[in-house]
């Protein structure tokens, strides 16, 4: 994997080891359209974060992230712009390293394999994460009283997600929101092109992505995606897929799926 949980990295060697291997990628010759897709993806969301690191100090900034797929895209793209950016030095002070503020909204009803993810990815990013458990617009603010230097927030959304179609890169919250600014780099990402930059990095995800789980929120209303379900004929012709004691899994798994649109089909509303 590109990083794992049992290393440990110091800070700065983790920022700089994600961003070698994203330099790589970016310099990779010869490849699919889908992947020179992914490459274009990543400059213009290295562009975005670079651009809200000129326009934010670190303490200013922070990532809501709650262990789905699109806010680990941005996760370790962020890390790799700390790289660019010279910020992911210790402080020659304190030699502490930079916090990476993160906010995370536990559902009423969590998965226990996204807490744990949650909890493995915050050890392995070195993550400074409050967590809250009540409504979001109430959980963000209190995370802002919490922390008032914070002024923007990075969010993993993108275009075909609710309420993504008419967001831009930086966008203040409205509608009566507790005000910040919210921070898109992955708004134009497509499901497939996640996957591809997940996959081909080999970044560790959410185990539920690997059970056809496609979108991640409460065991209430998520489940595995519809469109992933595996014919009848080739689950095994027992009842629970279950034969001498072995699972034969339902569901393909997440990268499996192509359209955008069926991402959510695994959600009630
Ligand atoms: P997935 O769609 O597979 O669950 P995801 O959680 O990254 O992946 P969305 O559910 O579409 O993506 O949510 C969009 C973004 O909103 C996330 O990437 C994250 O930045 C933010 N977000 C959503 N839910 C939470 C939460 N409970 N806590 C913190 N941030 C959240």
């Amino acid at each position: 994997p590109l990083v794992s949980d049992s290393e440990q990295l110091p800070f700065p060697v983790l920022c700089g080891k994600i961003h070698d291997r994203i330099a790589a990628f970016l310099e990779e010759k010869d490849m699919s359209p889908k992947l020179k897709q992914v490459q274009e993806q990543t400059r213009i969301s290295l562009g975005v974060i670079e651009e809200a690191l000129d326009r934010y100090s670190l303490p200013e900034l922070s990532l809501a992230y709650n262990g789905g797929k699109d806010c680990l895209v941005l996760l370790i793209l962020y890390l790799c712009a700390l790289h660019t950016k010279g910020c992911s030095r210790a402080a020659p002070d304190t030699n502490e390293h930079p916090a990476i503020q993160c906010v995370y909204i536990q559902a009423p009803d969590p998965f226990a394999e996204v807490e744990e993810f949650v909890a493995s990815s915050t050890r392995t990013y070195s993550l400074s994460l409050l967590e809250y458990a009540k409504p979001m617009k109430a959980a963000f603010a209190d995370y802002l009283h919490d922390t008032p230097q914070v002024k923007a927030i990075f969010v993993g959304t993108r275009r075909t997600d609710p309420h993504g179609e008419h967001l831009t890169h930086f966008d203040r919250t409205d509608h009566g929101w507790p005000d910040f600014m919210r921070i898109h780099p992955v708004i134009d990402w497509h499901y497939v092109e996640i996957w591809t930059f997940i996959r081909h990095l080999n970044i560790p995800y959410c185990i539920l992505y690997d059970r056809g789980y496609t979108s991640l929120g409460g065991t209430r209303d998520t489940h595995p995606n519809p469109a992933l379900r595996k014919p009848l004929s080739t689950q095994g012709n027992v009842p629970n897929g279950t034969a001498n004691g072995t699972t034969t899994p339902k569901f393909r798994p997440a990268y499996e799926l192509i359209d955008d649109y069926e991402e959510r089909l695994g959600r009630d509303k």
